[in-house]
């Protein structure tokens, strides 16, 4: 099947007919399920492997319930401290299933445990007597869940995969065991369900060149939270934040996660002007934990950064919460995206929102979200030289920041707000709901 144009599928009557298109909030409200096994969309965000898709899930499912759904958000329960249901809004929650031991596991060794994580999901929609027509799954692990699912009934089934492993396994060196199972259900679940969600035309074109020619996709992107992310001036911030007024900022903010080419970031640090003349700051944002492999890859930052003599000027924040997260990117000059590939990247356009030029790895979907010159710089991803380059050119021209920053608030604003994704995606479980009215309500 080809890609799915979602105004072309809506037959508007059909949707009126059933009460879409109506005020949502005087309807009765429709049950769905968003799954995200590792994604906790109740945790907090920048350790260990909480990033953007706890983002994406929490954020689509909290406006997704403010348009009219009755959303339900499971995932897998790491600690037994953790309550089993968090109550975000009064119809939005997370359920936390318990599938595995209740403890971190990564999530390259999950999978195991996702036959138990259906017999929960299962179990608790009895109990609770719901049914979810339509299931959204997020992420490898929760696809095959959904398949498992959609054996068990006819239920509408939307996928997004947040990282591909057909992608990620070109960039890293060794396969981990679980990667052949990884394709094979990455090509299962674009070829079986009812649509998957790309978050970037690059992410469209890798799924159709390394995935299947099978399945429908609609490109729906991430967004952010344009109320939060917002500019604010570069002195209130660094005043706030108790930073020097005068220094270059170059900003980091992500997991320690070697993929995310922190290293890369450091050493074009030490090799730019700003540097040269004693006037550079590197800030690093994102948590640890010591006995993870985000502790070991911070500990392996560390080390490079005394090895390039920059230990003295870099500031490591550790994990930072999303309300003082806008202070950083406004108090920085700018954002650096070293990733070695990176299906979206929601830093990109947190920064981008708050007026700050990012210069980022030219890979994924950072093509997507980046300007080339106009909202920021992209370079070949690892090359120290290239971001060192992109580095001092934007740190030289005061002018041409003010021009990249009202470009690239103006782009985040027209393009990637949490209001339109939502409002797509609720689309488009409109049109796939209707397309099953007919045969199943
Ligand atoms: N993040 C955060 N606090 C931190 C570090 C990161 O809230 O200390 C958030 C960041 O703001 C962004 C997300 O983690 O919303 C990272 O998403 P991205 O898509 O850039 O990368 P991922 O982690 O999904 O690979």
């Amino acid at each position: 099947m080809k890609t799915v144009d979602v105004d072309e599928l809506r037959p508007s009557n059909e949707l009126t007919d059933i009460g879409w298109g109506k005020d949502p909030l005087l309807l009765p409200r429709q049950a769905i399920a968003l799954i995200s096994d590792h994604g906790d969309p109740a945790a907090e965000i920048g350790v260990e492997e909480a990033g953007g898709q706890n983002v994406y899930v929490r954020q689509v499912g909290e406006t997704l319930a403010t348009l009219g759904w009755q959303v339900d958000m499971f995932t897998r329960k790491v600690n037994p401290n953790d309550r089993a249901i968090v109550q975000h809004s009064p119809h939005c929650r997370t359920i936390r299933l318990v599938a595995g031991p209740e403890q971190f596991i990564p999530r390259d060794e999950i999978f195991k445990y996702m036959p138990q994580f259906v017999e929960a999901f299962e179990a608790f929609r009895l109990q609770e007597g719901i049914s979810y027509p339509l299931i959204h799954t997020n992420y490898w692990l929760s696809a095959w869940v959904g398949l498992q699912l959609k054996k068990l009934s006819q239920i509408q089934l939307v996928h997004t995969y947040h990282s591909l492993g057909a992608v990620k396994y070109q960039f890293v060196p060794d396969r981990p065991p679980i990667g052949s199972t990884r394709l094979r259900v990455e090509r299962q679940i674009l070829e079986q369900a009812d649509c998957v969600v790309a978050t970037s035309p690059q992410e469209e074109e890798s799924l159709r060149a390394l995935v299947s020619q099978k399945g429908r996709i609609k490109v729906i992107p991430y967004g952010t939270d344009v109320n939060n992310f917002r500019i604010i001036p570069k002195t209130e911030a660094r005043a706030k934040l108790g930073l020097n007024p005068t220094e270059q900022i170059v900003l980091y903010v992500g997991r320690f996660d070697p993929r995310k080419g922190i290293e890369t970031v450091v050493r074009a640090c030490a090799e730019s002007k700003a540097q040269k003349v004693g006037n550079l700051r590197l800030a690093i944002v994102g948590g640890s934990c010591p006995d993870r492999i985000d502790g070991q890859e911070r500990k392996r930052i560390e080390q490079i950064i005394q090895e390039v003599g920059l230990a003295q000027r870099t500031l490591f924040s550790g994990q930072l919460d999303h309300s003082v997260l806008p202070l950083y990117y406004a108090a920085s000059d700018v954002c650096v995206i070293p990733s070695h590939y990176e299906p979206f990247g929601l830093v990109a356009i947190e920064a981008m929102a708050c007026g700050t030029p990012v210069v980022a790895s030219d890979v994924g979907g950072l093509k997507f979200a980046i300007v080339p010159e106009k909202t920021g710089l992209l370079v070949p991803s690892q090359s120290i030289t290239a971001f060192a380059a992109a580095i001092d050119r934007i740190l030289a021209d005061k002018w041409w920041v003010k021009q990249l920053s009202i470009n690239a608030s103006a782009r985040v604003r027209e393009q990637f707000t949490w209001a339109r994704t939502v409002s797509q995606l609720s689309n488009l479980y409109q049109c796939l709901l209707a397309g099953s009215v007919n045969s199943n309500f």
